[in-house]
């Protein structure tokens, strides 16, 4: 049994209150580490290392800066193996993706240490003689990061990457769940040269640790990115101080195919937006909108690949579907289940436990198709984060659009058609932060990633993703100090 004590100023610290919370493997079943149950005087003591580092921190030339985030990045790409190791024996998503994701993680810190000095001012063409007015972005202060369990290390990456490169602090929980492969991370800082105390991390619940964070005076923006339920509650306490926010919750998003689209790739779209991470991500294509043409054979053919997907050890490179993280999530998924066949939908496959071969432990559901559903059903409308994908029949091209944005959730969306000015009219008609036309669940470092109405606010990765987390400043400089009639705005 592993113990993991908070990082705080670039040591292991024991929770003040002495507590622990277990963690255990998704896979298995089995508790195999404990983790610092934090409150609000672990958070105080985080954030009052994170206020003391700022000063030097925001002193540090922005090329400084993003050297140590270059030579960050090189640690992670080292230790890739190992981090991912970490996630899924803490999440239980598959070693096929999670590998490959810590190692893509290491590019947030080398794009946002190379575009840590990038980030230019302006001079602006006063229409006033003799004075020099220009603008410079300059770092908040102490950030708080507060994380989901999905993917802990790669979310954790899109803020923490932006808000150093920008001249800020942090203290940075994840989730009870899924808290190890952070604390593992924060190792790395010492090592790659930051002086200690510019990144902190607390672990513990999130209405006890999270709560204290929002809550904290001197943490000055949080960036969150959870349930839309969790965001609207941060949101309301951050405004009680006036604070920052960037949030990035969940979604709902549409995977729509029209009759002209390349059906096998249309069929492998929607498999990999829905049964990837076992429908555990943001992004999830959870309402495949299928035009009726076609949508008997569709449902067919997917029905056949995700039922051939092989389900188990998610340390197995092998297995296509692993276990749902945590158990409240696992209860989750099986109540929509009921509450998709109460509703009236049919359900084409899957429907249940899994507990065949490869089952370990309690928490597999079978992948999942509902067909009959229609759009104002809950499970058309409600996030499910889990393996079980809803169908819905379109007839015309308006139509498919009207479904689509018939949903309080603005996350994504995917369009498969090879018809060019329909997959033109499509991504300019939905209501989403980002549009995939004929591909699906890509993101990538340099483009803005985000949710429109209940699925968020704001942007990460790109430059919009670094802009969170400066404010700007405007600065007037007169050549001349006489000030003809001080009662008169100049
Ligand atoms: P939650 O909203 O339950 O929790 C997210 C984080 O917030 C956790 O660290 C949690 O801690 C913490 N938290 C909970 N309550 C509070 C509080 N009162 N104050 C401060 N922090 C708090 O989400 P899940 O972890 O269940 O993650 C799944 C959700 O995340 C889904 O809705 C999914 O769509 C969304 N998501 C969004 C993404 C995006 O980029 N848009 C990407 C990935 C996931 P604890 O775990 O201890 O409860």
């Amino acid at each position: 049994m592993e113990t993991f004590n908070h990082f705080i100023n670039g040591a292991a610290v024991a929770p003040a209150s002495g507590e622990y919370i277990d963690t255990d493997n998704p896979y298995t079943g089995e508790v195999w580490g404990r983790i610092a149950r934090g409150t609000a005087a672990d958070v105080d003591a985080a954030a009052a290392a994170a206020a003391a580092a700022f000063p030097g921190w925001k002193a540090t030339t922005p090329t400084a800066r993003g050297k140590l985030l270059v030579k960050l990045a090189e640690l992670i790409e080292r230790d890739a193996e190992h981090l991912g190791e970490m996630e899924v024996r803490d999440n239980g998503k598959l070693i096929a993706e999670m590998g490959a994701q810590a190692k893509l993680t290491a590019e947030w810190y080398r794009y946002y240490g190379g575009l840590a000095d990038k980030l230019e001012g302006s001079v602006i063409p006063l229409d006033r003689p003799g004075i020099l007015n220009y603008t410079k972005h300059e770092p908040l202060g102490v950030v708080g990061l507060i994380t989901a369990w999905n993917s802990p290390l790669l979310l954790l990456a899109w803020k923490l990457a932006a808000a150093l490169a920008a001249g800020n602090t942090a203290v940075i929980k994840p989730s009870e769940f899924t808290s190890t492969s952070t604390l593992a991370f924060a190792e790395l800082f010492g090592e790659a040269g930051f002086p200690p105390g510019i990144v902190n991390v607390v672990t513990g619940l999130g209405h006890e640790c999270g709560q204290a964070m929002v809550d904290h005076p001197d943490i000055v923006k949080i960036a969150f990115t959870g349930s839309d339920t969790t965001g609207q509650r941060i949101y309301e306490g951050a405004a009680k101080n006036l604070k920052k926010v960037t949030l990035e919750l969940g979604g709902k998003s549409p995977n729509i195919v029209f009759d002209d689209a390349e059906f096998e790739a249309a069929v492998m779209g929607v498999i990999s937006g829905i049964f990837a991470a076992t429908g555990q991500t943001c992004i999830a294509g959870s309402r495949a909108l299928v035009h009726r043409s076609i949508h008997d054979a569709f449902v067919e053919r997917l029905v056949e690949v995700a039922g051939s997907a092989t389900i188990g050890d998610p340390m197995s490179y092998d297995t296509h579907v692993g276990p749902v993280t945590t158990e409240p999530q696992f209860q989750k998924v099986l109540d929509y289940i009921k509450i998709a066949q109460e509703g009236g939908a049919t359900c084409v496959l899957g429907g249940d436990i899994y507990d065949g071969p490869g089952a370990s432990g309690t928490r597999f559901v079978q992948p999942t198709v509902f067909t009959n559903v229609t759009n104002d059903m809950r499970i058309a409308q409600e996030e499910v984060f889990g393996p079980v994908l809803s169908v819905i029949p379109f007839d015309t091209e308006a139509e498919a659009i009207t479904i689509a944005n018939d949903i309080n959730f603005g996350l994504a969306a995917g369009v498969w058609t090879q018809n060019l000015g329909r997959a033109m009219r499509a991504s300019d008609a939905l209501n989403a932060g980002t549009v995939w036309v004929n591909t699906y669940r890509a993101v990538g470092f340099n483009s803005p990633f985000g949710g429109w109405k209940r699925s968020g606010l704001g942007r990460e990765s790109g430059i919009e993703g670094m802009m969170e987390y400066v404010q700007t400043k405007s600065v007037w400089m007169a050549q001349e100090s006489s000030v003809a009639n001080p009662f008169i705005m100049r």
